[in-house]
């Protein structure tokens, strides 16, 4: 009997809406995708502008302040500085400000920066599904091996907190003003363009376990993720199962990229949960598994309300920094071509690694 209304609620529940949610799937991907061209470019520009100035002539093009998303310590610490003393950090304020947003976004919807925005995340996920296609499933981790595994992002970030918590207001400025800093954005640039063996070989061990593996990089060693996830913790978005309507088919539990039992939860309150609702939008049940924010009453997120939201905070954020001044770099043309000319002197190592 409870099997034939099970099949019944399914059944009522498929059809048009289940189109819908099909054609709903993609768009997440494509909010990846335009995120991911958008850093390639942003690369693209950084490399011309790097590369013109270390040939002293003229520079045509203008630097792209958005590759400062890749410098998460310098961030952290600006935001340290900032709520001790009020100081803005000027020579790479939108680290700050991508950091800003990658926090806020992740208190007010989970880990959503992660499943929508992140372009190593986007990564990531383009990898294991590639791996899906080419050994038609994905490889599972024992639980013996996940465990211990996950908690390495938590001892780097740990790691990395520890560092910038023992760093009084005074030592971080120095820090921030320091030639080293200065060119941190070039470091990380010839990070890749001049990349080590050693690098290369970490860089294709890393992508070859990403296919088999999903999210091999953000499930175990991203840092960053770490943070956001520890952010979403206190957020008050989350994905709600209504057990009366539930079928008890599984399949959301199976969407999930990172394993979440969801068809056992009522709420997904997980640090792992990066809000992708590809758990809702399999789901056949009608009304059933829904992504909701506590003082929202009734009314659930759609896919396309998610990143639309998702956009427009990252678009008023970047618009606000640039009319407030808190967007470009203090450091000139003229300074980063001299500045250029003596890179490889003793005073652009890492302070830490200077003072040993
Ligand atoms: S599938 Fe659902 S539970 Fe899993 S990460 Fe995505 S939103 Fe969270
Ligand atoms: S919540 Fe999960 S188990 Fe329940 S009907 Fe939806 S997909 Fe199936």
């Amino acid at each position: 009997m409870k099997a034939k209304l099970l099949a019944e609620r399914e059944k009522d529940s498929k059809g048009e809406p289940e189109k819908k949610k099909s054609a709903l799937f993609g768009f997440r991907q494509k909010v990846q995708w335009g995120v991911f061209v958008l850093t390639i470019a942003i690369g693209i520009q950084f490399f011309i502008y790097v590369y013109q100035a270390s040939q002293g002539g003229q520079i045509t093009v203008l630097r792209p302040p958005g590759v400062e998303g890749f410098l998460p310590i310098g961030a952290l610490m600006g935001w340290k500085l900032f709520i001790l003393t009020g100081l803005w950090d000027t020579v790479h304020p939108a680290a700050m400000v991508i950091l800003g947003y990658a926090a806020l976004i992740s208190v007010l919807l989970r880990k959503s920066f992660c499943g929508w925005f992140c372009p190593a995340g986007s990564l990531s996920e383009m990898l294991w599904k590639l791996g899906r296609r080419l050994f038609g499933e994905n490889f599972i981790v024992p639980l013996w091996l996940d465990i211990p595994l996950r908690s390495v992002k938590y001892l780097l970030l740990g790691f990395f907190l520890w560092v910038i918590i023992r760093m009084g207001s005074d030592e971080i400025h120095m820090f921030l003003q320091s030639p080293y800093y200065k060119l941190s954005d070039v470091k990380m640039l010839f990070f890749f363009t001049r990349i080590s063996v050693t690098t290369l070989v970490v860089f294709i061990i890393l992508v070859l376990l990403s296919i088999p593996i999903r999210n091999f990089w953000c499930r175990y060693l991203c840092p960053y993720g770490a943070l956001m996830g520890l952010l979403a913790l206190v957020s008050p978005t989350r994905i709600q199962r209504n057990p009366g309507s539930c079928t008890d088919c599984k399949r959301c539990t199976k969407a999930c990229p990172y394993h979440l039992p969801v068809d056992r939860k009522l709420n997904v309150r997980s640090a792992e949960c990066n809000g992708c609702m590809d758990c809702t939008l399999c789901c056949p049940a009608k009304d059933t598994l829904e992504m909701k924010t506590k003082g929202m009453g009734k009314r659930s997120w759609s896919v396309v309300r998610l990143g639309t939201v998702i956009i427009i905070v990252f678009l008023s954020s970047v618009y606000t920094a640039q009319i407030t001044g808190h967007w470009k770099s203090s450091v000139t043309e003229h300074e980063l071509i001299f500045r250029l000319k003596e890179i490889d002197s003793p005073k652009y190592l890492h302070p830490g690694i200077r003072g040993r």
